[in-house]
């Protein structure tokens, strides 16, 4: 076994390129695997929201296909509502060109790539941790598993439900320019035409990104057919072929915290569960997962102690998770009545956005929404209309 690693990482999404490049620029001696050849596709929206750039240490505007200033809101594909902010909330990317940045930042700070290789088994052997590959058997001090939703490391090592996830179906749609130009710098999201989830239009430079997301149990037809009715209700899609629609699923945290670390393996990104179940948003988190993994490694490789990695994701990033998943289940379980919320007091909009730039938190934007008279009238409606059911608004609300 030539080469020894400081930390292998397994997968080169969002997730591996930022803990890469984090271990590389300190010096670490480290390498990054990814199945598959860079640049590749993966299916997303990618709507990199705006705090990203504060975490993020380079420019990647070189990629960004539009910027958005706010986002047009819709009820079962009608009462449209734009709410715009006072300053950009999101980049829109696509995910083939903005990861392949992310791995070449990487691979300039040093570390080792290899693409195109997979991983095809990991052996925890208590001094070091072994990987092996199609190409050869690698071996480390610590492994951070960056292999994605559907990692095979977090299904062999922890007790991680692959399936608990949102189902999704995303699409690509070529348009012509003034179709593009309709909603170039807004978003368009749409609540109430999938159970438990939402649907999307976002503008890229030359297509839409078309896509739902909704909780595989409350869903009771199939996605595709739901994607399809959503489709059929939007005016800017009339006539344009919508063609390779891709599922995919959004690991979604889903209130439980779940073991995503042992001695020698950190689970970061869609591979930890760590994606937003308000809005399916996971970049940001994969991005910062990778960060606090890798600084995790950074501080303890001395002592081959990692165990901050899981500590502080308890401390950051799990308050802000559980706060979203609260708001999801509040929007989720009762969008009409949130609806006509959001059409009366756009103002929650516009902190929501600040949420996403993050110039504020879900801790926050949770705890003030409940501070918000009308939205404690709202609950105590719906409280009255559903009664028992509606205990579980106030179980989650309340606590
Ligand atoms: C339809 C859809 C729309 C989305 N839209 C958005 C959005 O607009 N904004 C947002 O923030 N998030 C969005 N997300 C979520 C976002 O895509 C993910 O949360 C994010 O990609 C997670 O990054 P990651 O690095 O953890 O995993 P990934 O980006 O999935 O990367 C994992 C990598 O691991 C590699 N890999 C897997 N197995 C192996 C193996 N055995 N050997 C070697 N390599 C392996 C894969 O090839 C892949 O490159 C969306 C997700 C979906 C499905």
């Amino acid at each position: 076994m030539p080469i020894k690693y400081d930390a292998i990482i397994s997968g080169l999404g969002p997730a591996g390129s930022a803990a890469a490049y984090e271990l590389a620029s300190k010096g670490l001696k480290v390498l990054a695997i990814d199945k598959a050849k860079f640049p590749r596709y993966k299916a997303c929206g990618g709507s990199v929201s705006k705090k990203v750039d504060k975490i993020l240490k380079f420019d990647f505007s070189d990629v960004v296909e539009d910027t958005t200033n706010g986002a047009v809101f819709s009820y079962k594909s009608k009462r449209h509502l734009f709410v715009q902010h006072d300053s950009p909330i999101a980049s829109m990317v696509m995910r083939d060109r903005f990861d392949n940045l992310l791995v070449n930042m990487a691979k300039k700070a040093g570390a080792d790539i290899i693409d195109n290789t997979k991983i095809m088994g990991v052996k925890d052997d208590v001094q070091n941790i072994v990987v092996e590959t199609e190409k050869g058997s690698f071996q480390a001090r610590v492994l951070i598993a960056a292999d994605g939703a559907s990692s095979s490391i977090a299904r062999e090592f922890f007790d991680i439900d692959s399936k608990a996830c949102s189902v999704t179906i995303e699409s690509e749609v070529t348009a012509p320019k003034e179709r593009l130009e309709q909603i170039k710098g807004r978003l368009m999201i749409d609540f109430g035409n999938i159970p438990y989830g939402y649907a999307w239009i976002f503008p890229k430079k030359d297509c839409f990104s078309v896509g739902i997301a909704g909780v595989n149990s409350k869903l009771s037809k199939g996605i595709k057919e739901y994607f399809a009715e959503f489709v059929r209700t939007q005016d800017m899609l009339k006539g344009l072929e919508i063609k390779n629609q891709r599922g995919w699923t959004i690991p979604e945290f889903f209130g439980n915290k779940k073991r995503i670390s042992n001695k020698r393996i950190l689970l970061v990104g869609d591979a930890a569960h760590l994606a937003d179940p308000f809005i399916g948003e996971g970049i940001y988190y994969a991005i910062r997962s990778g960060q606090i993994a890798a600084d995790a490694v950074i501080n303890g490789i001395y002592n081959d102690d990692f165990r901050a990695y899981e500590a502080d994701i308890e401390k950051e990033i799990y308050p802000e998770l559980t706060a979203a998943q609260k708001l999801a289940d509040m929007v989720y379980l009762h969008p009409k009545a949130w609806y006509s919320m959001l059409e009366s007091e756009p103002l929650l909009i516009k902190r929501y956005y600040d949420v996403v730039i993050g110039k504020s938190n879900y801790k926050e934007f949770v705890r003030e929404i409940m501070e918000n008279s009308r939205i404690k009238v709202l609950c105590m409606i719906i409280k009255g209309w559903l009664k028992g059911s509606l205990s579980n608004c106030k179980l989650k609300i309340g606590n």
